[in-house]
Order: structure tokens, then sequence, then C-alpha cells
């Protein structure tokens, strides 16, 4: 291994000389984090002399003592979670118990699920190369064939899959796994906090379908998770398992002392090509304001932080330059390619062939490519690697002297995994968060307690939402009539209601027995389904498929007229159609952008909770959003000049949902300083603030929600804010955002007024997936409503929400 000349504090001060001294450094922050010595335990006098031998063999001399204790707990039957830090080896906690278990009793089975094909491919090659007489272990996904699945149906002991195989293969299948699941003794379900949101409500219900069908065989098998770190990983868990779960979670493992900088690029004039807004919001809905039309104008952008794409490009040359090895972590493939190149040219500059000891990696790639790489990194010969997050699932990469993480990852979970991999064995390493031109990135690198200072989020689902438990209720009616027990099982009253609904609208028929799936075939239930079918874009001339866009997003993102860019490649969509869920498009590189418009309204169907604070109210309740597209403006590339406006015939779209909502009389507006016609501006930037500060403490995304502000709602009668889950039947998302709205909205009014720019950017107010053109947009007024808010909800003593109450729906 070749040794970095720098250490951390060094390597930061190095990275910071490229900032002129004419600016504010662009360091934020600085966090120093100690080592820590690692605590081991002894071998369990319990597990098996075989697999004790065979990991001593591969260099495991004892277990840490998290790992131990978890293991402990499992084998005597406690179903355990265990959620600790990257690198501190969650694997072992799961295969003690459960490779003694096999060994131990050679007709015993276990089944181990992971959200990815290649984490499930890198476990087996963990266990196999243990070389466990008569375990068998095998991994049973989408690519194995249909003699593999009848010899692992048979022989395999330990099955390695992933929910949707669970979901469409396994569970509809039953009575071929009859063996396997009369004697299935574990059950582990690895990185556990990926099963959020609606996916994760699925997921929930699939494993609670699994724990029904293996108990008719006989088989009630003990769950082992493990999560990454997350807050109350031990409730989070038995939502997803609906069994009592007890969490590990202090990380006995060593760790090296690591320097941590929050970094935030220089806001600098706007380019004019930076005028140019993407055309295409990511997903979901987009619309959050209802202003007429005719009052919508061209945004200015006067300010732009320097993108976080181009910092990183040159954090990482100038750390490869040190001879520092260096991982640099971008969101997306293209940006990962896009800092790669740049960072390659600009060494080859510097020193010719410097650029090839730099790459991009990404999950795409072949895991011989991925090998390959791991190899070259760890020898010295690549001294950089610009990657997706690809690295979070499976993959061992170790000895990096920094890590670069350019943007927030959305979670502090995924932030400690991503910093977690700078450092080796007992030495210092350094990680450093470059800030994205966006409200929540922002606000963290001005507030590094909300970084540092707390644990990380709780992961959030909701396994009775009716969108969810509907289908699900049908998916285990088919797999064996549902009975009165099996109700408890899928959440109690709510099912209950569910199940008489389906039978009411005969998709169930009741019979003494139980309820019963009548209908030929399976009910078609997709775990990561939006709500209908994805639209899938296709290049006329071709046929060639160039991806899919989500039916929600599909309005805004492939009306007729509207550019489309794949893989960096612009199209033109010439027809979207509905009916098939296709958009025809042809290659274009026009001269102007798209910005579809759309006009939203939200209904109160019911108020689930509220708090009344004197001027200010506060609501969590189910809602109905309709929305249209009704037309899109083309922007000259470049100036941003509006070209003309062309209407859009596409239908309305219902969205049932659960909301968070906030009201504020408009007397108490003007005495907070908000004069009437600053309202609209005020309410609808303190609206995408909110927006963009909700994955603070929810586990989603910005894309995942919508919103909609107003100076009179007709439902609530006054100025209002809403904030929804994008999904049919919410996600948990507003029911999160209610029970710690003081510190949600807290932190939205911190970014703004933390945001140096004079009126409103995409670090504070303005959104890239606005219906309306980022207009009106008052970022100052903004400000003041919610401080308005903030006081009226603190000075009333908002209550301590019991986020229990709200399990069950009203409607
Ligand atoms: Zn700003
Ligand atoms: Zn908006």
């Amino acid at each position: 291994m070749t040794s970095t000349a720098f250490g951390p504090a060094e390597l930061l001060h190095l990275l910071k000389a490229r900032t002129s001294s004419a600016q504010p450094s662009p360091i934020t922050h600085v966090e120093n984090l100690p080592a820590r010595a690692g605590r081991t335990a002894p071998w369990p006098d319990w597990a098996a002399a075989d697999l004790v031998s065979a990991l001593t063999a591969h260099g495991i001399k004892s277990p840490w003592e998290h790992q131990a204790t978890a293991a402990t707990m499992a084998h005597s039957g406690t179903h355990v979670v265990i959620a600790t830090g990257t690198g501190s080896g969650k694997s072992l906690a799961y295969q003690l118990p459960a490779l003694t278990a096999l060994l131990n009793d050679p007709r015993a089975t276990a089944l181990y699920v992971s959200p990815t094909k290649a984490l499930a491919a890198d476990q087996l090659r963990a266990v196999a190369r243990l070389n466990l007489s008569g375990v068998r272990p095998a991994t049973y996904d989408g690519d194995t064939s249909r003699e593999e699945r009848e010899w692992i149906r048979q022989h395999s002991r330990l099955i390695l899959t992933n929910p949707d195989m669970l979901h469409h293969a396994m569970l509809p299948g039953h009575s071929r796994w009859a063996s396997f699941l009369r004697r299935l003794t574990y059950v582990v379900i690895d990185e556990c906090h990926a099963y959020r949101g609606v996916f994760g409500s699925h997921v929930s219900h699939a494993i609670r379908r699994l724990r029904r069908t293996a108990a008719r065989y006989g088989g009630t098998p003990t769950f082992v998770l493990a999560s990454a770190t997350s807050g109350d990983p031990a409730d989070a868990a038995s939502r997803l398992t609906g069994l009592p779960v007890t969490a590990v979670t202090e990380d006995a493992s060593p760790r090296g002392a690591m320097t941590f900088a929050l970094w935030e690029p220089p806001l600098q004039p706007a380019p004019a090509d930076l005028n140019h807004i993407p055309s295409q919001p990511t997903s979901s809905p987009a619309a959050d304001g209802a202003v007429p039309l005719a009052e919508l104008d061209e945004v200015e952008l006067p300010q732009v932080r320097r993108s976080a794409l181009r910092e990183t490009a040159d954090l990482l040359t100038d750390a490869v330059t040190a001879g520092t090895r260096t991982l640099a972590f971008i969101r997306s493939r293209r940006g990962a390619e896009v800092v790669a190149t740049i960072a390659r040219r600009q060494l080859d500059e510097a020193v010719p062939g410097l650029g090839d000891r730099v790459a991009a990696y990404r999950a795409g790639y072949l895991r011989e490519d991925r090998r390959q790489i791991e190899r070259a990194l760890l020898s010295g010969e690549l001294l950089a690697l610009a990657s997706t997050n690809a690295l979070e699932l499976g993959v061992d990469l170790v000895g990096l002297d920094a890590v670069l993480i350019c943007g927030y990852p959305g979670t502090r979970a995924s932030l400690w995994q991503q910093a977690g991999r700078a450092g080796r064995a007992g030495g210092e390493a350094l990680a450093v968060l470059i800030a994205r031109d966006d409200p929540l990135d922002t606000y963290l690198v001005h507030h590094p307690s909300a970084v540092f200072g707390r644990p990380v989020e709780a992961t959030v689902l909701d396994p009775t939402n009716p969108y969810v438990l509907g289908p699900q209720l049908c998916c285990a009616a088919s797999e064996a009539p549902l009975t009165q027990a099996d109700l408890e099982l899928f959440g109690g009253e709510p099912a209950r209601a569910a199940v008489e609904g389906l039978t009411a609208s005969g998709a169930l028929r009741r019979r003494p027995s139980g309820w019963y799936w009548t209908h030929p075939g399976r009910p078609d239930v997709d775990l990561r389904g939006a709500g209908g079918a994805p639209v899938s874009v296709v290049e006329a001339s071709t046929g060639r498929l160039l991806g899919t866009v989500d039916q929600g997003s599909s309005h805004m993102m492939l009306h007729t007229g509207a550019v489309y860019l794949h893989q960096g490649v612009s199209f033109v969509v010439d027809d979207l159609d509905l009916d098939d869920a296709i958009a025809l498009v042809h290659q274009e590189e026009p001269d102007w952008s798209t910005h579809a418009r759309d006009v939203t309204d939200v209904s109160v169907l019911g108020v689930r909770s509220r708090v009344d604070a004197g001027p200010v109210s506060l609501f969590l309740g189910d809602v109905e959003v309709t929305s249209q597209v009704v037309s899109y403006q083309r922007r000259r590339i470049g100036s941003g000049e509006v070209i003309d406006t062309k209407p859009l015939d596409l239908p309305v779209r219902d969205l049932r949902t659960v909301a968070v909502w906030f009201t504020i009389t408009p007397d108490a507006l003007t005495t907070a300083g908000v004069e009437p016609p600053d309202v609209p501006g005020a309410l609808h930037a303190a609206e995408h603030a909110a927006i963009g500060l909700l994955p603070l403490i929810a586990t989603c995304d910005r894309w995942d929600i919508g919103g909609l502000s107003t100076a009179n709602h007709a439902d609530t009668g006054a100025p209002t804010v809403f904030v929804y889950d994008g999904h049919p039947g919410g996600a948990g998302f507003a029911e999160r955002a209610y029970a710690t709205a003081t510190d949600w909205l807290s932190a939205t009014r911190e970014a703004i007024a933390a945001c140096t720019c004079e009126t409103g950017c995409p670090s504070c107010v303005q959104s890239p997936k606005c219906g309306n053109g980022n207009n009106p947009l008052h970022k100052p007024a903004a400000v003041q409503v919610l401080d308005a808010v903030l006081t009226a909800l603190t000075t009333t003593g908002a209550p301590a929400l019991d986020t229990q109450a709200l399990d069950t729906p009203t409607t």
C-alpha cells in the first residue's frame, strides 16, 4: 500500500487553498471525531465448532461484542435487529446463529433476504467460502434458471433472495416450498433500512405473508434484521415484521479518528447557460400553487452557487495530486462520469498520465469489472474513484484516506455509511460533504449540529396504508383463505375494515371458513408500485426503449412537445399515449427547454388530528389532490426567454393521500409584517423550503412529497400551506412531519434565513419541480410567516404529539 504524505488536517488545508482568499471560506464547519478502540467477546459457547474454526481460518479471531450479543439473543429465539455502522461486521451476527442451527440440525433451513441481487451474491460468496458441509447455500433470484430453482427448492438449506422473489415466486408457489418452510428456523432481513415508504409498507406485508405461510406448514422462524444505524431501529423492525424486536445498537468495532468537513461552494454570478433549468421533474406531484397562469413570469436567477459536481471534481483533482487515496460519492451515474472525466482531464494537464489513476464506478458494472477496480484501488494503481452509491451495498473497499460526498445523500444514515468508507485500520481519515444548490444541503452545512449532534432518522413505513393493505390482503387470500386470526397479523382494525371493503367490492368472497380470493390468476401487485403502470419512453424510428417514467410524473415529463433527456441525449416527445402507457419520442437537440405548468387543488376529506395555537392551527388529515397539466412553456436555452406557451389537453388526475397543513389568520400575517400582496409569495416560498427540509426528519426524498399554498383555501377559509405524501394512501411522511412539526418548520425557517442570496435561489426557496415556475416567491416574508407560526406553536405549547395515536385513519 502506498501512503499519503498528508494527514486529514493538512489535506483539508490544501483543498481550501484553491479558493481565493477574497471569498468566504467554503469550509463552514470541521468536526473532529475521535478514534474508538474495539471490544471483542469470546466465541459464544453455543456456536458450532465447525463454524468457529472455519471463521477463525478466515481471519476472524473473535467476534466484536455487539456481534456476540446479537447472535446470542437470536440463538435464544429473540427477534433481534443489529443497527451499527458501516464495516462493523453485521453479517457475523446472523451467520453465527443461523449457520449453527443449520449445522446442528441437518434438516433446518434459513432464508436470507436483501434488497439487491448484488448484496445477496456477496453474502453467498462469504458463506460459500466457509465450506460448511450440508448447507448448500444458493441465491434464488430473477436470474435463476428453472432447473436450478427445482434443485434449490429440494436441496438448499440457506436460500438468499430478495423481497420481489418472495412476493412473486416463493409465496404464491408455497406448496412447492412446503418442506423448506416447515423447517425454517431463521429469516435474515439484511439492510432493512432500505424498506421505507410505500415499498417498505409492501415489504412489511410480504414478510407477514411469509410468517403466516411458514406457520401453516409448522415453521416459526426467528428473525434477525441488520440495519444501518437508524433512529429507533427496534420500532422500525417491529413495524416491518409485525413482531416484537430487540435492538443491538452499541457498536464495539474499532474506528480510526476522522476529520469531517462541511463545504459550501461559493456564490457566483449566474453564467447564461445556467438559466436553463432542467425541464424534467424526476418524479411525483409537482404542482404546488394555485396561481393564475397570467401572473407567471420568467424566473430570474441572479446568483447561483458553483456547481457541486464541478467543486467535487476540483477537490478530487487536488486530492489525487497530493497522492491521497480518495473516493467521491455522486448521486447520479452521469454525475459520477462527469466528475471522473473532469478530474482526469485536469490531472493530465498537471502531470501527463496522472489522469489514468482516476476511474468512475457504478452499479451497472459487471462484477468482474467491479472486482478489477477494487483490486486496482487496493494495489495503488488507482488512486481515486468517482462513484454512485453502488458502494453502499455489498462492495468491500478498504484503505481510503478521504471520502468526498457530493450533495447530501438524503439521510444521515447514508451519509455515515458513505463517510465510513474512509479510514484504514488505525489511521486517520478525512470526509467532506459538499453542498449542492438545495435548501436541505444549505441548512446542513450551516447547522453542523443537524449532522453531528443527532441520531440518524427513523425509517418511515406504514403497513396500515389502505392502498397497500388492500392489495396485500388479496395476495394473502390468494395464497390461503384469510381467517379472523390472520387479520390480527395484518394489522387488526385497519385490516378488518379493508377486508370488508374488498368483500363488498367482490374482490374477496366470505365463506364460513374465511375470506377467499375467487378470481382466476393471482392479484397483480407490484411491491415498488407507485400506482399505475409506468410509461415507456420509446424512440419512434427504432422502437428502442429508452426508459420508463412513473405514471404520476408522466404528464409533467412526457407531454407532447416535452424535451426529454436520456443519458445526456435530448429527445422530443411526439405523442403521449396514456391508454397504452407509451410515449413516442425522436432525437432532437432544440435550443429551447420545456416547462410544464399544472393547476392543482387540494380538498380536505377529513382531519385525523389537530393542534390549535391561537392564530395558527396545524392539521394532519386525509386529502384529495387533483391536478392537471394544462400547458407548457418553451424557453430559450441560455437567455431563458419565453418563446411561447402551448396548451395541453391532458386529463385531471386524482390522488387520495395524507397531508400535513397549517393555517394562519390574515391578522397574524399582518402583525408579522407580511403585507397582503406578499402573502402568496411568502406562503409559496415557505412551502417550497418546507418540502425541501422534510427529508431531514423523515426518510423521504423531496420528490416523494408535494405541496400547495394559497392565501385563502376554500376548506380552511384561511391562508394555508399543505404538504402531502405523493403516494396514494400516504407513505407516513406527512404523519412524521406533523409529529415533529416544530423541529421541521424551525429547520425550514433557518435554511431560508441562512442563505445569503437576496431574493431566493435553489439553495433556499426555489424548487426544481415547481408547477408554477417558481412564481411568486417572497423570501423575507417566508421567514416572517414561519416565525409567526413557530411562535404560536411553541408559546401555546403544542402538545407532545403522539404518533401512535395516529395509526388509525378516521375515514
Ligand atoms: Zn438562497
Ligand atoms: Zn411552487
